[in-house]
This record gives structure tokens, C-alpha cells and sequence, in this order.
């Protein structure tokens, strides 16, 4: 499955994130008997209310939800793309990831140094980018002679070379190339068997101090910083405290900093999204489940998710789309009412959808 590498400077937040992040997994496991946990590996549920919607359509036992896995990666430091400290092992570890998570610090404890002396997102940003950008310039100066000799008799090994000049121009001008391929200045599968580091989804969480959490000209001025990226904010300390508290007391805390919702949740969220996913829905009387699927995936890959034998025997899904079922109140309801559909091996699912699919064994 995807995950996403959790990578910051030293003093940031990132182990008290990650072990909040490991406790809220060790509740999802539950739910996954079977999977065997790294302990590196901090698991976190993506929260959706349709669950508990369906749950109670369907007299269901237990609640699902679809999940992110985040990686801890060690070893950021300034020249790690020279190999400074573990800084190829850095660097080697965040090539498997799927997206890479920045924990920026923002809170000022003066009890906790700051490797450069003093708070400053903004610089802080720049360094760890900095490393990650020049370890894609290597790539691409390694990449870069190859690639010229290819292109001279083939024009799709063209494409690739063009491609690998354009980001050599991005990435020296201290952009990442996710961002430029975000704003459309590159296209990014042109660069994809290179397996550079910038071009894969970043996100940015920023570890505040609580009183902070509210102050919303803050938090814009922090996501000016890393758009088109996406950012979350959250207090570290604090989440490391909620994910101790049954949920009634850990709701009562949020609220009481003029939160609605605990930092990890809209991690989930965002990483989730980050990663290019959605979900669609099951429902029974033992368990309401969101599945993941990459967007576009087509309704034969979705029965996949669930098994390997209802991909290969699939025959057609029943499509009911959750609106539907909860104005109708019954899957009965809704197939009297003509709204259930029946779809093919070329249907895309959509978000949302609550499917039974039907196939051969
Ligand atoms: P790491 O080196 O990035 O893994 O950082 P740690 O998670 O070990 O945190 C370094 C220190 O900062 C520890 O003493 C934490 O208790 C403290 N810390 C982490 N997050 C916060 C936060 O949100 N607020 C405050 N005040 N302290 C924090």
C-alpha cells in the first residue's frame, strides 16, 4: 500500500507526532487481524461519517475506515544530500514513499533548541528542500549524458530528455517539481522513471503551539509558504495527549482550544488526498468499510481491493450512490425506486459509491 515519509529537522515535533500517530494505530489494528505492523510504520484511520450513516442502515457490528500509513525517515540534516550524517540512508529511505509529510516547527519553547538557533518556518523549509532539490540535480547530471545519446534517434526518448532539461531550470531556481508540475510549468510522468524526490506529493504539517492553533492570519500566512502544497496544523504535544483520552474527553479538549477536529484527522485527510486516493463504500450486517483505490480506478480493480478471485471472476458491481441510500433509507428502498445500478468491467467508480459486486468463483 501507499504510504507517506515523515521527514523534518531535528527538535521539530517528529517523534512526538509519530508516536501519536503509532498509538492511534494500534487501535485501527483491530480492524486488521492479518497485517503485520513495521515499527516504523504509524497507521492512521481517514475519518468519514458516511461510515456511521451506513453502520446504522445496515445494522453493521463495526466501522472500517480507509487508513494512511506514514513512514518515520530519520536522518535530515543539513547536507544530507552529501551524505552528512545518515544522509544516504535519508535519502534512500524517502525514494520508497509515495509523498513526503514536512514537520515544520512553529512553536517557541525556549526549552527546546532549534538546530539553526532560532524558530523560523521559513528557513527551515528552504533547507530541507534545499537537500531534497540537490539530490534530484545528482540524479539528473547522472541522467543527463544518457539520456542526450538516446535522444538523438528517438523521439519519445526526446520527450524524457526535454523533460530532464526543464527540471534541471526548475529545480535551480529552488522550486520543487511537484510544485511546478502543479502549476502546470512541467508535466511530471515525462520525469517518472527517474524517481526523483521533488516530484513526488508533498504536504506540510506545521506544529504549533496551542494558543496558536486558532490564529487564522498565522495559518494563512504558513500556507502562502508552501502553496500550492497542501498544509495541516496541529500541536504535537497536544495530539500526543488526545490519542490518551477516550474520544468523549479528547473532544472536550479540542474544543476547548476551538478546535472541531484532532490534527491527526485532518492529516489523514489531506494525506489521503495528497496521495491521489478516494474511496468506496461497503456495508453489512458485520462491517461498514471504505476501500481505497487509486482515482479512475475501474469497478473489476475496485473488487480487487476487496480480493484477488472478484477481480479475476468478476461479472458486474451494484452501484447504489450513498445519497441515494440515505434518502431511501434501504438498499430494498432504493432498488424499488430504480436507482440501483448495474455496471460493468469499464465503469469508474465514483466517491462514495456503495457497491455489491457479483462474480464467479
Ligand atoms: P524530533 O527531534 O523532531 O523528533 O522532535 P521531538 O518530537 O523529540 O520533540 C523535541 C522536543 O520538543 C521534545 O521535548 C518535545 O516534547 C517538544 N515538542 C514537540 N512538539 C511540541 C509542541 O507542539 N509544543 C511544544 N511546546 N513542545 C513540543
Amino acid at each position: 500500500s501507499l504510504s507517506i515519509g515523515i521527514v523534518g529537522l531535528p527538535n521539530v515535533g517528529k517523534s512526538t507526532l509519530f508516536n501519536a500517530l503509532t498509538k492511534s494505530g494500534n487501535a485501527l489494528a483491530a480492524n486488521y487481524p492479518f497485517a503485520t505492523i513495521e515499527p516504523n510504520v504509524g497507521i492512521v484511520g481517514v475519518p468519514d461519517p458516511r461510515l456511521q450513516k451506513l453502520a446504522e442502515i445496515f445494522g453493521s457490528a463495526r466501522i472500517v475506515p480507509a487508513k494512511v500509513e506514514f513512514v518515520d525517515i530519520a536522518g535530515l540534516v543539513r547536507g544530507a544530500s552529501e551524505g552528512q550524517g545518515r544522509g544516504n540512508k535519508f535519502l534512500a529511505n524517502i525514494r520508497e514513499t509515495d509523498a513526503i509529510c514536512q514537520v515544520i516547527r512553529v512553536f517557541s519553547d525556549p526549552d527546546v533548541t532549534h538546530v539553526d538557533g532560532e524558530v523560523s518556518p521559513e528557513r527551515d523549509i528552504e533547507t530541507i528542500n534545499t537537500e531534497l532539490i540537490l539530490a534530484d540535480l545528482q540524479t539528473l547530471d547522472k541522467a543527463l549524458p544518457r539520456l542526450q545519446k538516446e535522444a538523438r534517434f528517438n523521439k519519445e526518448r526526446k520527450v524524457v530528455l526535454d523533460a530532464a532539461e526543464a527540471a534541471v531550470k526548475i529545480l535551480d531556481s529552488g522550486t520543487t517539481l511537484y510544485s511546478a508540475g502543479k502549476q502546470g510549468a512541467i508535466n511530471l510522468d515525462d520525469l517518472r522513471e527517474l524517481h526523483l524526490l521533488t516530484a513526488k506529493p508533498f504536504l506540510y504539517v506545521f506544529n504549533l503551539d496551542t494558543d496558536e492553533l486558532a490564529d487564522t492570519e498565522l495559518r494563512a500566512r504558513l500556507s502562502a509558504l508552501v502553496a500550492p502544497a497542501e498544509a495541516v496544523f496541529l500541536d504535537a504535544k497536544l495530539e500526543s495527549e488526545l490519542v490518551e483520552l477516550p474520544e468523549d474527553e479528547a473532544m472536550e479538549l479540542l474544543q476547548s482550544v476551538g478546535q472541531e477536529e484532532s490534527g491527526l484527522a485532518q492529516l489523514a485527510r489531506v494525506g489521503f488526498e495528497t496521495l491521489g486516493l478516494q474511496t468506496f463504500l461497503t456495508a453489512g450486517p458485520k462491517e461498514a468499510r471504505a476501500w481505497t483505490i487509486r482515482k479512475g480506478a475501474t469497478a473489476p480493480e475496485a473488487a480487487g481491493v476487496i480480493h484477488s478471485d472478484f477481480q479475476r471472476g468478476f461479472i458486474k458491481a451494484e452501484v447504489i450512490s450513498f445519497d441515494d441510500l440515505v434518502e431511501a433509507g434501504s438498499v430494498a428502498a432504493v432498488r424499488a425506486a430504480g436507482k440501483a445500478r448495474i455496471e460493468g468491467k469499464d465503469y469508474v467508480m465514483q466517491d462514495g459509491d456503495v457497491v455489491e459486486f457479483r462474480f464467479n468463483v
